[in-house]
Order: structure tokens, then sequence, then C-alpha cells
């Protein structure tokens, strides 16, 4: 028995204009799933979670979580999008930050109450960042906010958490330990990350999906190198190597 679908695609098709992103995508994502999902620039995840969470709207295909529409799902949706960090001098605190996540439970005067702090403090503290929490954000190391990113997502108590490139401009011990902090939530959540970065997701996650405007994914970890050619359109030693090659891709 499968554990219940917490968020299906099918037959996805979207485009910017005349620029295809996505074409006829379709995933099951279930429930308790830790699924990485990978793909060269450009290749369209970005484009995928948004879809997930009803930001894109999709020209073709159906996309459905818990069974309602994206829009319906949002708030038990966790999303931690791609960026770039703050600056040092950026005005927010990590409570802040992580406060900022209950901004649609906070009611419609938009003040936090015991509750909502409560959920902050138990955040922070599930990230290892609890400590910190008077520190201005933009003093924190790329992982120590990646971190704080995390919590301001998880405290909206979300069952589904969406990643977008959430190690990239994080230097490697950084990125084993957020690693390792994404293994203990997947006991209580599902999570989706996607990333460029081959090598550090196909550790870690329990099943592999590559994305490269059309989805490959066969439900497991498994990834033949028929699939990473045909996702990187480039030979699999070339990706081995970390030298994806965005060169070969762009005569594309
Ligand atoms: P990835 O996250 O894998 O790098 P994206 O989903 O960001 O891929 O982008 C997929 C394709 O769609 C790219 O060709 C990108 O240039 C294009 N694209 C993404 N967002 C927009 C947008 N808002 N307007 C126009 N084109 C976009
Ligand atoms: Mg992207």
């Amino acid at each position: 028995m499968n554990d219940p679908a917490i968020a299906e695609l099918k037959d996805v098709r979207v485009s910017y204009g005349e620029v295809p992103a996505l074409e006829d995508v379709s995933l099951t994502v279930y429930e308790h799933d830790f699924l990485g999902i990978i793909g060269p620039n450009g290749g369209g995840k970005s484009t995928l979670l948004k879809v997930i969470l009803g930001l894109v709207k999709p020209q073709h295909g159906s996309v459905s979580v818990f069974g309602q529409s994206p829009e319906q799902a949002r708030s038990r949706v966790g999303y931690v999008s791609q960026r770039s960090f703050f600056d040092r001098d950026f005005p927010a605190s990590v409570w802040d930050v992580a406060l900022m996540g209950r901004y649609n439970n906070a009611g419609i005067l938009r003040r936090y109450g015991g509750r909502d702090k409560g959920k902050a403090e138990q955040a922070l503290s599930r990230v290892g960042m609890l400590e910190h929490r008077s520190k201005q954000i933009g003093s924190l190391s790329g992982g120590e906010q990646q971190r704080v990113f995390v919590a301001r997502a998880l405290v909206a108590e979300p069952v589904l958490l969406l990643l977008d490139e959430p190690t990239a401009s994080i230097d490697s011990t950084m990125q084993t330990e957020f690693y390792e902090l994404l293994e203990e939530l997947k006991h209580s959540l599902t999570i989706v990350l996607v990333s460029h970065d081959i090598g550090a997701v196909s550790v870690y996650v329990d099943k592999i999906a590559c994305l490269n405007r059309q989805m490959y994914y066969h439900g497991s970890r498994e990834i033949t190198p028929e699939i990473l050619e045909a996702t990187y359109k480039c030979p699999v030693q070339l990706i081995a190597h970390g030298a994806v090659p965005h060169r070969v891709l762009k005569e594309h």
C-alpha cells in the first residue's frame, strides 16, 4: 500500500510567453516522501514548485494538492524560495524572520499572540537557531540564514515542505549539517527539494526525479545514466564530476 498522495500533477504544461518551462509533467508526491528533483538551470524546477504552490497556473493539465486546488491547500504547504541572502544591514532579527511565518495566522490586526510566539520558538529550536534569536539576520552565515528560513516555513505547521535550491551558496560543511536537519524533519513532514546539485541531493533523499522541461521519474532512488544524460543533455561522466556544462545546454 502506498502512502496517500499529497500532490498530484497530470500533464502539466507551463510556458512563459514563447519560453516553454514544463512540458507534460506528471508527478505524484506521497505522504512521507523525501523527494529530490534535480536538473540543469532553466530546467523548470522553480516553476514546478510554484505550480504546486498555485503561484504559477499551468496552461494545460491538472494540479491537486491534498485533493484540493493549490490555492486552497496553500496553508498546509511550507516554502523556502530560491534566494539571495540578506545583507548585513537588513533590519530584521532572527526572531522577526521566524515570526513572519505566522503572518497568515496572526488574525486581522496582524498582531502576534502567545501561540504564534510559541510556534516561532519551537521552530527555531527545531532548526537549532533559538539561541541566535536576537541576532540580525544579515549577520548570520548563509547556512544559518537558511535554517532560519526553514524555521519561518515551519512555524505555519505545514504538512508539505518545498525547498528551492536550499544549499546553493552554502559551504560544504554547512550543507552536510543542513541535510542532517532535513533527515530529522522528514520524520514528520513530506519534503520536496529541488536542486541543480546532483551530488549532494542524491546522497540524502529517498526518491529522486530528473527534470529538464520533461520529468523523468520512477518513484524510487534509481536514476539510470540514460535518464541523467537525457536530463542534462551531456555525458554522465561530466555530470558525475560536477562539471554540468551549461554551455552545451545553451545550444539547445
Ligand atoms: P530552474 O529553477 O530549473 O532553473 P525555472 O523554473 O526558473 O528553472 O525556469 C524555467 C524556464 O522558464 C527558464 O527558461 C526561465 O528562463 C523561464 N522563466 C522562469 N520564470 C520566468 C518568468 N517569470 N518569466 C519568463 N520566463 C521565465
Ligand atoms: Mg530555480
